[in-house]
């Protein structure tokens, strides 16, 4: 059993029934509301270790009202209804408006929240980045009527009347071993020197996730895959993603690197492999693993447990 990935396992109540067809002006006003705060792509957490800083109602309020940022329903807890609240027209300099916490991105201090904290400001952060883009209709063009408690967007062209909803792109991530107890690992130009990992790329229209993983490992590498097994998969709203992991295993043969995308691959044995080090303590020749709360790390990690 793999154990659950960082952002994934949310244990919250979304509230469906509550949500569809509800109006969020009434959400925010019920009893025992509280607010989660987004600001320009960041989000609100205080204490040490740090974990969301909620707002109560009355605050929230006021935020709301002063700002005429979006606000959308979470779910509900049993003191009352989570919404998330995105604050971007406030002004603040380098360190966000002052809210009583610290304005954090999600992806450098998702690995130290309580779990179910991760999980629910990667929710809110999906939620809202699809809010931030989403402002007109995508076939016509006409303005937006959101409904359900924020969460679908039809258009406010009677005659299109398109239906929009929050979307999720997946996206495929690979451990492909030969077999023969080496793993395929490679590195893209921008990541940081000496950091290796899972071969991943986005799933194209027509292809299911296995063609996906077989695709991505031949154009990246020119190594063919001959099957490929779910693994786990781990929310990734960065801005929208689900990455989708699979052990794959190959064919034999050298790899050859996309020019465009991948800087280096090859194979690996697995005493190599274990031999990595940590972004902050390289092993030899200056090698690490991608950091631990991610999906990439635990394919590497299962694999080296055999
Ligand atoms: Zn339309």
């Amino acid at each position: 059993m793999t154990s659950a990935m960082l952002y994934s396992g949310l244990g919250l109540d979304r509230a469906h029934p509550i949500r569809r067809g509800g109006d969020i002006a009434e959400q925010m006003r019920r009893p025992g509301a509280r607010f989660t705060l987004y600001w320009r792509g960041r989000q609100l957490v205080g204490g040490t270790p740090p974990a969301i800083r909620w707002l109560d109602r009355t605050y929230g309020l006021r935020l709301a009202e002063a700002t005429g940022g979006t606000c959308l329903l979470l779910g509900e807890d049993p003191s009352g209804p989570l919404l998330a609240l995105d604050i971007s027209a406030l002004g603040g300099g380098e360190q966000g408006p002052e809210m009583g916490g610290n304005w954090v991105m999600l992806r450098s201090v998702g690995g130290l929240l309580p779990t179910q904290d991760a999980a629910l400001l990667a929710y809110a952060r999906g939620m809202l980045v699809w809010r931030e883009r989403t402002r007109f209709c995508a076939t016509c063009g006409a303005g937006l009527l959101i409904e359900d408690s924020g969460h679908s967007a039809k258009c406010s062209d009677e005659t299109c009347g398109a239906l929009h909803f929050p979307r999720t792109d997946p996206a495929i991530i690979m451990l492909v071993t030969d077999g023969r107890d080496r793993a395929l690992l490679g590195r893209q130009p921008i990541w940081a020197p000496g950091m290796y990992s899972c071969l991943a790329g986005f799933v194209e229209p027509g292809e299911s996730l296995e063609d996906a993983v077989a695709r991505e490992v031949w154009e990246e590498a020119g190594i063919r895959v001959r099957e490929a097994r779910y693994f786990a998969s781990q929310p990734w709203p960065f801005p929208s993603s689900i990455m989708i992991g699979f052990n794959a295993v190959a064919e034999d043969g050298e790899p050859v690197p996309d020019p465009h995308e991948i800087e280096e691959v090859r194979w690996f044995s697995r005493d190599e492999v274990g031999a990595f080090g940590e972004a902050d303590r390289p092993g030899e020749g200056g090698r690490f693993l991608p950091r631990k709360d991610s999906i990439a790390r635990a394919l590497v990690e299962a694999w080296l447990r055999g």
